[in-house]
């Protein structure tokens, strides 16, 4: 909901909100993914310039990480004209952003305008404000989705005797404030289109808007070239029941208070591969302990253990190191997943001469970062 909605409204992401994410926990989050994007780039011939296009920011901190290996990298990306393009629902959020990325308070851009917000990073870089990736200018784009798909609402199926039915809100005729789940008498019009015939689960949760946004991103790179990174905690096709929700980073009840609280469904990647329908290749989903790893985490550790000089700054670079590996943490049940243009994976013309092709670039993070 624009007006009662839990990101319109609240939106507590950190410490002091409702849930932590990875790149709350630890900046070296931040820093690799940074570096999958300048890796990518020089993969695909570092073009001149590129948008950086990231949905649902948070409080910017993911950004503000990447932006600083961006500058320390300022040598590399010399000769390449960057812009930062968020898309961004929440008014409260898009104002923490500004002054984490710009260190200041912005101005609403003229309503006739796609972005509803402008400014320059403290690195000097261009940074836009959208509500839909539809307003974001077409052009060669890397693309970062972190905890963002799982953000977005479902629609929730049980398969029964009769066939299957859709799991619907209605009010508790008991108790005339409470909500309740009920399931719908027979087919509904989502139960036609968005169930897959070939399902074999017997609950599944479906969430069309990532599939529609999947889609865009998909035609977008096929178009003008880029990359997606998507990140967030999930399956492939496998997990059921998901839907829950999280107040002061406890569990909270989906249908008490709403918009009051952060509501959550696992990102089912099986579905966001089918919904880039062939236009772009997909990697993934892959572990993020998997993914940090093969990006460096261990050496950077390493780096920033033997920097620090006093015992409390080590024990939190261990804790947070273990809060996003451990498999128990955040490690195995978080994923990455990439879009990629076909050509980024094979070469066009492989087939007629492929002795005259040298091997293409592996893929950092789904394979072991070689920056040359
Ligand atoms: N990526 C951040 C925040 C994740 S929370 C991090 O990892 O810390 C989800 C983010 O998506 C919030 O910024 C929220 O305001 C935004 N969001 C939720 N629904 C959205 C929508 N429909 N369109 C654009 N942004 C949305």
């Amino acid at each position: 909901s624009p007006s009662q909605g839990y990101y319109t409204r609240r939106g507590g992401v950190g410490e002091s909100g409702d849930f932590i994410t990875s790149p709350e926990i630890s900046q070296v989050f931040g820093e690799l993914i940074g570096i999958w994007y300048i890796s990518e780039w020089m993969a695909m011939g570092k073009p001149n310039t590129f948008q950086l296009v990231e949905l649902g920011p948070g409080r910017g901190t993911l950004m503000e990480d990447i932006l600083r290996v961006f500058k320390q990298l300022a040598s590399v990306l010399s000769k390449c004209d960057v812009s930062v393009h968020l898309v961004e629902v929440s008014p409260k959020l898009s104002e923490i952003q500004a002054v984490m990325l710009t260190g200041r308070k912005l101005q609403a851009n003229p309503e006739d305008e796609p972005a509803y917000m402008k400014g320059i990073s403290k690195t000097g870089i261009p940074i836009f404000w959208y509500r839909d990736i539809q307003d974001v200018p077409p052009g060669y784009s890397f693309y970062l989705a972190h905890e963002f798909f799982d953000a977005l609402p479902i629609h929730k199926f049980q398969r029964t005797e009769k066939g299957w039915c859709e799991v619907l809100v209605d009010i508790d005729p008991a108790v005339p404030d409470q909500l309740r789940f009920v399931l719908s008498p027979s087919r509904t019009p989502a139960t036609q289109n968005f169930i897959q015939p070939e399902e074999t689960r017997d609950h599944v949760e479906v969430c069309p808007e990532a599939g529609v946004i999947v889609q865009r991103l998909a035609s977008r790179i096929e178009k003008d070239g880029g990359a997606a990174l998507v990140a967030d905690y999930g399956h492939d096709g496998t997990k059921t029941d998901t839907f829950r929700g999280f107040r002061n980073h406890k569990l909270h009840d989906v249908l008490s208070a709403p918009g009051t609280a952060d509501l959550t469904a696992d990102v089912d990647f099986s579905y966001l591969r089918k919904m880039a329908q062939g236009k772009t290749a997909t990697l993934g989903p892959i572990k993020q302990r998997e993914f940090l790893k093969n990006m460096g985490i261990d050496l950077r550790l390493q780096m920033l253990l033997q920097n620090s000089g006093d015992t409390a700054t080590r024990e939190q670079l261990l804790h947070s190191y273990d809060m996003l590996m451990n498999p128990e943490k955040m490690g195995d049940c978080f994923n990455f997943f990439a879009l990629l243009p076909h050509h980024r994976l094979v070469h066009p013309d492989k087939k007629d001469k492929p002795e005259l092709k040298s091997p293409l670039p592996p893929v950092a993070g789904f394979n072991e970062l070689l920056l040359k």
